[in-house]
Parts: C-alpha cells; sequence; structure tokens
C-alpha cells in the first residue's frame, strides 16, 4: 500500500514557492509543470483563456490515461511576491514558514504541490485511478482563470485544493458576489460665488448610502460600500463622485433583489437632484451548494474518512475557483489544506497538514 514520502512532497512545495508568480504573470510556474512532468505517461495542455485573462499564459490542463471523471485543481498566482522567499521549517514543531519577510506562498503552491507529488506517485502506480489535472491562473483577482477555463469534456466533478480550513474541512456551500461601480455626475460650481449653479455629487451619494443598510441584511446576504473617492476642492462644489460596493449572497435571487435596491436608492436621489449615474456591474463569482449526492461531494467526504478523520462540510463566505466551476456546471468543493493566515507575512502551514493533505488527495485518486 502506498504512504506519501512527507520529504518528498516538502521537496516540490518548496522548489514552487521558490517561483514569483503574481496573477497574470504565472508562466515561469507553467514552465516548471511542464519541466516536472516531462517523460511522465500524461499529457499536458494549455487552453486559450490567456486571451480572456490577459495572463502570460492559459490554464494547464493534465490528462493522465483517459483523464477519469473528476479534475484536481489549484491556482498558480499568489497574492503577494514569494521573491528571494527563505523558507523556515520548524524542527520541534513541523511549522513551515518564512523568515517574515515574504508570504510563505502556500496559498496556493501547497495545492499545486499536493497535485503534482499525486501525479508522480501514480506513475506506473495500478493503484491510481486516472484523473484531470488543472492549474489555473489570475485566481487572486479575479477567478478569471478558472472562470474562462475550457472545461474537459470528460469532466464530471471538481476538487479544488485551495480552503485555508484545516484538512478534514471542505465547503460545499458558497455566495456568489457582485460588484457595483457607481459614478455620480453633479456639476461643478464655484462653492462661495456660486453655489446654486452646482450639483452637490458627494451630497447625492451621502443621501443615498444614508438610505441603505449595510452589512448582514439576513442569514444569506450581505452588503458593503467599500471605496468612495470624489471632489477636488474645498472651493469647489464637487461635480463627481465614484461609489463601490458589493452584494453577496447564497441565494442568487437575493443577490439581484437587494442590487436592484441599491440601484434604485442611487437612481432616485440622483433624479432629485438633478443629476446623472452611470452604473458597471460585474459579477465576481457565482453561488453554489452540492448536496451528498453529488460526486465531489462523495470524493472529499470519502477520502477524508479513508484517512481516518471526520469529514467536516462547511459553508464559506468567501469565493473560490470552486464558485467559477460549479458556473460552469461541474460541480467542486473546494477542501481545506491547512495553508494558514494567507496573503500575511506569517502565512505558514504545518508540516503535519500537508502530508494529511497528500494522504486525502492520494486516498481520492487511489481505486475504490
Ligand atoms: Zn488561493
Amino acid at each position: 500500500m502506498i504512504t506519501t514520502d512527507r520529504h518528498r512532497i516538502l521537496e516540490i512545495f518548496k522548489n514552487l514557492v521558490k517561483i514569483d508568480a503574481l496573477s497574470c504573470n504565472e508562466k515561469p510556474v507553467a514552465d516548471f509543470v511542464r519541466e516536472f512532468l516531462k517523460g511522465k505517461s500524461v499529457t499536458v495542455t494549455e487552453d486559450n483563456s490567456g486571451k480572456e485573462t490577459g495572463s502570460n499564459t492559459g490554464n494547464i490542463i493534465i490528462k493522465r490515461g483517459t483523464g477519469g471523471k473528476f479534475m484536481l485543481t489549484a491556482h498558480m498566482d499568489t497574492a503577494r511576491t514569494t521573491e528571494n522567499i527563505t523558507v523556515v521549517v520548524d524542527e520541534g514543531t513541523g511549522k513551515i514558514h518564512t523568515d517574515g519577510r515574504t508570504i510563505l506562498g502556500a496559498d496556493n503552491r501547497q495545492g499545486m504541490a499536493t497535485i503534482l507529488y499525486l501525479i508522480e506517485l501514480a506513475e506506473n502506480n495500478p493503484e491510481i485511478e486516472d484523473f484531470t489535472a488543472v492549474f489555473f491562473t489570475c485566481e487572486e483577482t479575479t477567478l478569471g482563470g478558472s472562470k474562462n477555463l475550457e472545461v474537459p469534456a470528460w469532466v464530471e466533478a471538481g476538487i479544488v485544493f485551495d480552503s485555508s480550513h484545516l484538512p478534514g474541512k471542505f465547503v460545499y456551500r458558497a455566495p456568489g458576489s457582485k460588484t457595483f461601480t457607481l459614478e455620480i455626475l453633479g456639476r461643478a460650481s464655484h462653492s462661495g460665488i456660486a453655489p446654486e449653479k452646482g450639483i452637490n455629487a458627494i451630497g447625492i451619494a451621502a443621501a443615498s448610502i444614508a438610505r441603505l443598510k449595510q452589512g448582514r441584511l439576513d442569514d444569506d446576504t450581505t452588503m458593503n460600500i467599500g471605496i468612495i473617492e470624489g471632489g477636488t476642492a474645498t472651493n469647489v462644489v464637487p461635480e463627481k463622485v465614484k461609489i463601490v460596493g458589493e452584494v453577496r449572497s447564497f441565494k442568487p435571487q437575493r443577490l439581484e433583489e437587494e442590487l436592484e435596491r441599491v440601484l434604485n436608492t442611487f437612481e432616485e436621489e440622483v433624479k432629485t437632484a438633478g443629476a446623472a449615474i452611470t452604473k458597471a456591474i460585474y459579477e465576481d463569482f457565482t453561488p453554489y451548494e452540492l448536496s451528498p449526492d453529488h460526486l465531489a461531494y462523495q470524493l472529499a467526504y470519502n477520502a477524508i474518512r479513508a484517512t481516518n478523520m471526520e469529514p467536516q462540510p462547511v459553508i464559506s463566505f468567501g469565493g473560490s475557483d470552486a464558485n467559477s466551476l460549479n458556473g460552469l456546471g461541474i460541480p467542486s468543493v473546494n477542501l481545506g489544506i491547512g495553508a494558514q493566515n494567507p496573503h500575511a507575512n506569517d502565512e505558514f502551514v504545518m508540516w503535519e497538514d500537508m502530508v494529511t493533505t497528500a494522504n486525502i488527495g492520494l486516498n481520492i485518486v487511489r481505486k475504490k
């Protein structure tokens, strides 16, 4: 029976985090993957998502044998640079972190290391079934890679190795999110000489926001106005103001209702003041909810149990590549890999959690 080699997985991880690749600049990571897989019995292709995302590479798709029924995924970009990284492994505790000058990049190179390790392990190994692996671009900025994935035709389910939860947990339900960018156009005028001639865009924004409830609107839904910019000088009636916010909900209908409420409120105030408004709506990610009979749910649940842990299906309030995949019609879950404090200089992962994640992965791809 095969088991995880704790030193080998750490070695692959260390090699991966050395590569500096921010969102839309993942090509060096893609090149590393091609080099790593050279001579192995897999087919490596790159999709055309680069045209949509603006990245210098597409998503990397790796097909082992027939490609099987499911794909294991991770993303190639990091939220912040890992240039000149120093990885430290505490001998006593097994805590893997940096010297504090950079992030560790375990989000999401640990997910990548797990998947590459499984592909390596699968070579000439009759215990492991065929599967597909996909490495995405642009996760940290727009989820652009996964949103624009050219979905392999044979794939029916996805396991995303990118939740900061501890191994044993997996996200089966997550909200959708839409961002709204509004620009109110009033009229500039001298604030002392001719204030009557001006239309105060900041005043309109303030009146609108004062009418809107923000924060948690119900169990499923939140709304937040996070950016406001406007005005030019204290003696000028402000002509323009820009407002950027988001609505999140587990229920698509509630999301639309709240978004409409926001837009209507601004429109009413703009109309009353005789100003104008432009609106841009962007879908950040679509919501999803998997039931226990979905293949992705079962794969995660059973593999965690086979690793002698109690599976814990959890809800997330954030978005991930799993949202995109579900949006593309591929039911997917986001697996906890134990990469903690993501995006911070004190990001870390316990070596034990790295090994447990690989063991869960192994139980996903092991023939049943
Ligand atoms: Zn991530």
